[in-house]
């Protein structure tokens, strides 16, 4: 039977700030986003039963209705009427709960492709209304270029893209072994004295400009010292991090991964060598502006 191919890229944040909380508790930010040439692999097949059948490699991640690609692929053939299923094998590479955003990802992927194999029965405005329904972060997913956010991360308030060749710009990434889930990191914000905060004003005219090389001067994460105090494992890369990269490392969502940013190729190579010679776990990929 025929098989459908996708790519579903990770998202780095470039600026978070956690501006208060609702009355339902959830948290209002500011962010600004990227996707990063880090991908997963999502594979789609039609089967003749109605269900959505899921298949991953990866064992945190469940396989059942818990999936977001699950509830994607269930809400979608539902407000379009499909009378068919569907088989999803996803193949992880996106560090699950790493603050990369793998899961919204899938979802968004889910969302998009069966919206192109059905020949577009669902608006872009529908296809967003479900992916809010399923992750905060599922509208930026949807969304071309690099975005603005608000309200609880589901706001697209500006795009950045650009339809003519850019100069690149590369981010290296650490994954520390330890993984945070969003949940407990906003508890610990919460109970954080030291909240600290910024405007993405300069960050957005760097972007506005294409002067990649001055974003790692306006890279802002509020999660940064609540993070670092709670896991002194993550502080410890942060440090040597540090040490390693002309350019300041960055904090990604809630953690636990790490990343720099620079324009310089042969420079963002180095520090994946030093990184991994300092034994962590490390590599390169391109920001997808
Ligand atoms: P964010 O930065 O958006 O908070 P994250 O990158 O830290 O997210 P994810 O990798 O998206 O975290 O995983 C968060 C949780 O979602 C995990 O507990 C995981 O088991 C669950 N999950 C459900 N479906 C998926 C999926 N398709 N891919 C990854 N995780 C999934």
């Amino acid at each position: 039977m025929k098989q459908f191919q996708f790519n579903s890229y990770a998202k780095l944040n470039l600026f978070l700030d956690i501006l208060g909380q609702r009355a339902d508790g959830y948290h209002t930010l500011c962010m600004v986003n990227t996707r990063i040439s880090l991908h997963d692999r999502i594979t789609i097949q039609f089967i003749s039963s109605n269900d959505v059948l899921i298949m991953v490699d990866h064992p945190s991640v469940p396989s059942d209705e818990r999936n977001t690609a699950h509830k994607a692929a269930v809400c979608f053939l539902e407000q379009s009427r499909q009378d068919t299923g569907v088989r999803i094998v996803i193949e992880k590479q996106i560090p699950v709960e790493g603050g990369l955003g793998g899961g919204s990802a899938n979802a968004a992927t889910v969302l998009q492709a069966l919206n192109q194999l059905f020949d577009y029965p669902l608006s872009d405005e529908e296809l967003r209304h479900i992916g809010e329904g399923i992750g905060a972060d599922v509208p930026f997913f949807l969304a071309k270029g690099c975005c603005l956010l608000g309200g609880v991360g589901e706001q697209v308030l500006e795009s950045y893209f650009w339809d003519e060749e850019t100069i690149p710009c590369y981010a290296v990434l650490c994954s520390p072994q330890e993984s945070v889930s969003t949940k407990k990191a906003y508890q610990l914000w919460d109970e954080s004295a030291s909240k600290i905060h910024r405007s993405p004003q300069e960050l957005i005219a760097a972007l506005q400009e294409k002067r990649f090389d001055r974003l790692p001067e306006y890279l802002f994460n509020s999660f940064e010292p609540v993070i670092y105090e709670a896991y002194p494992s993550i502080q410890n890369v942060y440090n040597i991090f540090c040490e390693i990269s002309p350019t300041k490392p960055l904090l990604s969502g809630s953690g636990s991964n790490l990343f720099s940013l620079t324009t310089d190729l042969k420079e963002a190579k180095r520090v994946v060598q030093e990184l991994k010679k300092s034994g962590f776990d490390a590599s390169c990929w391109e920001c997808l502006f």
